[in-house]
């Protein structure tokens, strides 16, 4: 059976284009009891934004520096927003993969009833949410174009994923990228590199996924490796297009062995999804040779020194749960090892690939 993927109804993009953000609102301000939610990346509370919400909305800035966004955090603003005003006309994300992935959470929980830790998974949601809309600040992880908002439950940190989820509308303004810090714009735009190379190397790989997912890669190695390399205009601009066909690459194949390991790191180790590749990547020399080894030079040129030498203070007990959730994602160890997969990866062999780290 062949993929039927939802994409983004609405796609703005250009310089400047979050100033459209008040006018591209208006059609869905009449829906439901007329109000919108903005969920904002606290960064912008000492930063403002060159925008004025109306007296009705609800406005939350969320620091999302100490956790990635929670099953229990969802269900919370959630209660909040149905307790105080009713059903919003629609919800707004303003930031990074963390706040865009709470804003689709929060659209589709306000007509779910329940915890959001029942929908962890594919296609479980019951009824479509309320219009949301997504404004990227930091480019990378594809979460704009996504169909899943991940999310930590207590149990597992797994998506709520659905043709639902995927935003009605999304603004790429590269101007609202520039600010981010240099860590941050290696960490997060390598998540693209990553889903690219992973993309390409495995067996799902066709003409669609790799069409983006190779525009995608050479646009990060313009973003990171090129004469103009480094945080400029041209090259926000660049990262923000790959961000996001780097996200179409993977709609149509899958990722792999890092993002199988990476999983894994998060949850037990709580070390965040982007830092945490970067981490693991660097040691996939046998998988993925030339990506490897470019992302190296990357990590060269912009002097980025990654983490070494951490499975030295891990137990037995942490490297046994971080290949337990591993081992529980069999569609990427599938895609990156061809169907022999199991034979390939099996449960002590993905110990002693934590083990490198
Ligand atoms: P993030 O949203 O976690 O933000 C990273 C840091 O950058 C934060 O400190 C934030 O305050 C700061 N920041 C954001 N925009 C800024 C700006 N313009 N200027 C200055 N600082 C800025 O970053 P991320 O890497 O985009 O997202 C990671 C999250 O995305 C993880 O929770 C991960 O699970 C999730 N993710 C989701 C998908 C998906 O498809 N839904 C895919 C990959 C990762
Ligand atoms: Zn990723």
């Amino acid at each position: 059976m062949h993929k039927n993927f939802k994409n983004i109804d609405h796609v703005t993009f250009g310089r400047g284009c979050f100033h459209q953000l008040a006018q591209t609102l208006l059609p869905i301000r009449h829906l439901n009891k007329k109000y919108c939610v903005f969920i904002i990346d606290a960064y912008f509370k000492n930063h403002p934004l060159a925008f004025t919400p109306q007296a009705e909305d609800a406005v939350f800035y969320i620091d999302v520096n100490t956790h990635e966004p929670t099953t229990q955090q969802v269900d919370e603003l959630r209660d909040t927003l149905l307790n105080q005003k009713g059903l919003p006309s629609g919800v707004i994300g303003i930031g990074g993969g963390s706040i865009m992935d709470i804003a689709k959470a929060v659209s589709l929980m306000l007509t779910n009833p329940g915890s959001a830790v029942a929908y962890q998974g594919l296609n479980l949601i019951k009824n479509p949410g309320v219009y949301h809309l997504g404004v990227p600040t930091i480019s990378g992880t594809g979460a704009e174009v996504s169909m899943t908002a991940v999310l930590t439950g207590p149990e597992k940190k797994l998506g709520l994923k659905c043709d639902w989820t995927v935003f009605n509308q999304v603004l790429l303004d590269p101007e609202l990228i520039a600010t981010v810090p240099k860590d941050w714009w290696f960490y997060t735009g390598m998540d693209t590199y990553i889903h690219c190379i992973e993309s390409r190397f495995g067996q799902k790989n066709n003409a669609f996924s790799l069409a983006y997912g190779d525009q995608a890669l050479s646009l990060c190695r313009a973003v990171y490796l090129g004469p103009q390399s480094g945080q400029n205009a041209e090259n926000d601009d660049r990262l923000m297009v790959a961000s996001l066909m780097g996200g179409l690459s993977l709609t149509y194949s899958e990722v792999g062995v890092c993002h199988a390991l990476s999983y894994g790191l998060s949850k037990i180790k709580g070390t965040r999804h982007c830092i945490a590749n970067c981490i693991i990547f660097q040691h996939l020399e046998d998988y993925y040779p030339l990506g490897v080894s470019e992302f190296k030079s990357m990590c060269k040129h912009h002097n980025i020194e990654l983490p070494q030498h951490l499975s030295a203070s891990w137990t037995e007990t942490d490297i046994s749960q971080m290949a337990e959730v591993s081992y529980q994602l069999p569609f990427m160890w599938e895609h990156a090892l061809g169907e022999n997969y199991r034979t390939l990866a099996g449960l002590e062999h993905i110990k002693s690939l934590f083990r490198r780290l």
